[in-house]
């Protein structure tokens, strides 16, 4: 065996969310399937406050788009999925609401280059965006 343990597919070992996934940095997760991962932000910015992510490393959310549809359909699949869970919304999948933010590079305040969805909700939230 490689010095330091196996390769792990797909993962990038210096990536804070690929080290969440496997296990490494703990995590309050909320959901996850096979494929996706869902955790609270450490650092809260509404009464909830999830990052929904694919297991797979990916750096942004267009790249996911580019390599795996299906997967980029599955997050935002989880993040519904969450909401629901969260009481953001009721049957109709829509009151009262939510958002889904996704940063892409330094002047959006991307500081995580594993794509991740923000799901917020639980108060009123105000556009535009700061
Ligand atoms: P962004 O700035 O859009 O890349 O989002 C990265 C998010 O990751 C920020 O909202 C951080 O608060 C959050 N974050 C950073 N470290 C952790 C951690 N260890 N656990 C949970 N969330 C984290
Ligand atoms: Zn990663």
């Amino acid at each position: 065996m490689r010095a330091g343990g196996p390769i792990r597919v797909g993962a990038v070992s210096d990536c804070l969310f690929c080290r969440m996934v496997a296990g490494d940095v703990p995590a309050d997760v909320v959901h996850q399937t096979d494929r996706v991962f869902a955790f609270r932000d450490i650092n809260p910015q509404a009464p909830t406050h999830v990052l929904v992510i694919p297991k797979e490393h990916h750096p942004t959310v267009a790249a996911l788009a580019a390599a795996d549809p299906g997967l980029l359909g599955a997050v935002v699949g989880a993040a519904q999925t969450v909401a629901v869970q969260e009481g953001l919304v009721g049957d109709d999948g829509v009151e009262p609401g939510y958002r889904v933010v996704t940063n892409t590079g330094p002047q959006a305040g991307q500081t995580v280059h594993h794509v991740h969805l923000h799901l917020l909700g639980g108060r009123r939230l105000s556009w535009p965006p700061g």
